[in-house]
């Protein structure tokens, strides 16, 4: 694209890509310039949509699965085949760094589909018998619809099509909308979607806000389905704007993931990985830690070595692959992050590294970027908002902790519920430890090594359902039992 040539998003309704006479400003997290308008669409953008996703739907549900898969994975094929062109796109829509981009979002947004397209076909149903009663029992699982599916900011084509594969694989028809602030890489899989063989109206898009958008998609009555990935302040919106349509849900939420490092853990492989876990894509994943707690026989050396470590990861050009993490998303997000740093400094914690001490190097074009380097804070209250919120930035608190019945406790002493770190090597304390805590997934001695073929989800504020091979095909179909008798 041309400098200062502004890239112009058109929402992809019914097959064919329609404009919109309002649009919003996109920005370019690394420079802080606006280079791109995404509609801002509403009601009647969004009735369109649906519509030409009811008018699909009758086609699409009557394929076979095998057929539906033969589709996702020529959209696999084809998203692999421009790969660079989009982790070049999400990179500078988002702010994170291109090899992030072209390692993780863009290879796992190509395998969604490869893996529902593969998983889809291996479902079976129950049966059961009452020989007693000469009856026969069954259960059949059928597509439920429109799917309505709304996606955020930090991993934009990733959760996106994580949340339309399963969708489309199980059958359903969908009106999708992306973030706001992260439309690009949607609207640049929409031109593939014609040469995939996914036919008219099975996928639409509508870009725009969610208080526009969004509330009028989660508000259509003819959308019996929201898959929601976000915050926990937006779920609560989304719950009660649905619920008088009895709307089935799926909520993947926020997280305050602790890492609880035991005194016999390797503390090498914990520590490259703590770093990692932290601070990786800015420290906007949901999954990321921001809460370490250290048994109190090590906590002094885990401390020094974790500071020198997060000192090594590198922030900047998001394009310069020596980076690791780019810029933050926005430059209210950038601020709001920041003021969690000044609050625990104001609270009298210790700032380690990262904001305020170590400033990442940045060449005249970027000095506007949202950058913030990898910051590391000790000697923070539990009860700290600090430590209770999310922050969603690449800030993480360390904080000691005596025996195992602390570590739970602390760990659990949030509202959130999605994501722990368990380090350890005690078989034992592991299973033991891993069954106390209240979150939805735990990782021992790793982080983020996922087989999609499992639960995926939160308890607590972190979620309602879960996601995942089987769990999405539940969601995004209905089951009915039937009984025959002879
Ligand atoms: P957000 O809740 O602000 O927005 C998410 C999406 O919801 C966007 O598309 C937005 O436009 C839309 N939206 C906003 N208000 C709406 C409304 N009233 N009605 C309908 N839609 C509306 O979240 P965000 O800031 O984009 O994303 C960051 C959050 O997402 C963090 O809390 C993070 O933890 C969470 N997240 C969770 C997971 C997970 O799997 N659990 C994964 C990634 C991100």
């Amino acid at each position: 694209m041309e400098k200062n040539t502004l890239l112009v998003l058109e929402n992809f309704i019914g097959g064919k890509f329609v404009p919109c006479t309002a649009q919003i400003d996109s920005y370019d997290p690394s420079t802080g310039e606006v280079y791109c308008k995404v509609p801002d669409s509403g009601e009647e953008e969004v009735d369109a949509a649906v519509q030409a996703a009811k008018d699909a739907f009758p086609g699409w549900s009557a394929r076979s699965p095998d057929q539906r898969a033969q589709v996702l994975n020529k959209l696999a094929d084809l998203i692999e085949g421009h790969l660079e062109e989009f982790a070049q796109a999400e990179s500078r829509d988002q702010g994170k760094t291109v090899t992030f981009a072209r390692t993780v979002d863009i290879p796992r947004s190509a395998y969604n589909f490869r893996f529902f397209a593969s998983s889809v076909l291996h479902h079976t149903t129950d049966c059961s018998q009452m020989d007693h009663m000469g009856c026969l029992n069954y259960t059949v699982r059928c597509p439920v619809g429109v799917a309505g599916l709304i996606s955020p900011w930090n991993l934009p084509l990733y959760l996106l099509t994580w949340k339309i594969a399963p969708a489309i694989a199980a059958g359903n028809t969908v009106v999708a909308k992306p973030s706001e602030m992260s439309s690009v890489t949607a609207w640049m899989m929409c031109k593939l979607m014609h040469q995939a063989g996914v036919p008219s109206g099975v996928v639409n898009i509508v870009f725009g806000l969610g208080s526009r958008a969004g509330d009028a998609l989660v508000g259509h009555p003819e959308v019996p389905l929201i898959s929601f990935t976000g915050s926990t302040a937006t779920a609560r919106h989304i719950t009660e704007r649905s619920a008088p349509y009895c709307k089935k849900l799926s909520l993947e939420l926020g997280g305050k993931n602790p890492a609880l490092v035991f005194a016999d853990a390797d503390l090498d492989r914990c520590i490259e990985t703590t770093v990692r876990s932290s601070f990786s894509n800015q420290g906007e994943i949901c999954l990321c830690t921001s809460r370490i707690y250290v048994e109190r026989s090590i906590y002094a050396t885990f401390l020094e070595k974790f500071v020198a470590a997060a000192r090594k990861w590198k922030t900047g050009v998001p394009s310069d692959p020596g980076n690791n993490n780019g810029a933050l998303i926005s430059k209210e997000h950038l601020e709001k992050v920041r003021s969690f740093v000044a609050l625990a400094k104001s609270e009298g914690a210790t700032v380690h590294c990262g904001e305020g001490i170590n400033h990442p190097d940045l060449p005249n074009r970027n000095i506007n970027g949202y950058f913030m380097a990898a910051t590391v804070i000790s000697g923070v209250a539990d009860s700290s908002r600090v430590m209770q919120d999310e922050i969603f930035g690449p800030v993480t608190c360390v904080s000691p902790f005596d025996g195992e019945d602390e570590a739970v406790a602390k760990a659990n002493g949030v509202r959130y519920g999605l994501a722990a770190t368990v380090w350890s090597r005690d078989v034992g304390k592991v299973h033991r430890v891993a069954r106390r805590l209240q979150t939805g997934l735990v990782w021992t001695n790793c982080w983020l090594v996922r087989d999609l073929n499992l639960p995926f989800g939160g308890m607590k504020n972190s979620g309602v359902g879960r996601e995942g091979g089987r769990d999405s095909y539940h969601f995004f179909t209905e089951v009915k039992t039937i009984t025959i008798k002879h």
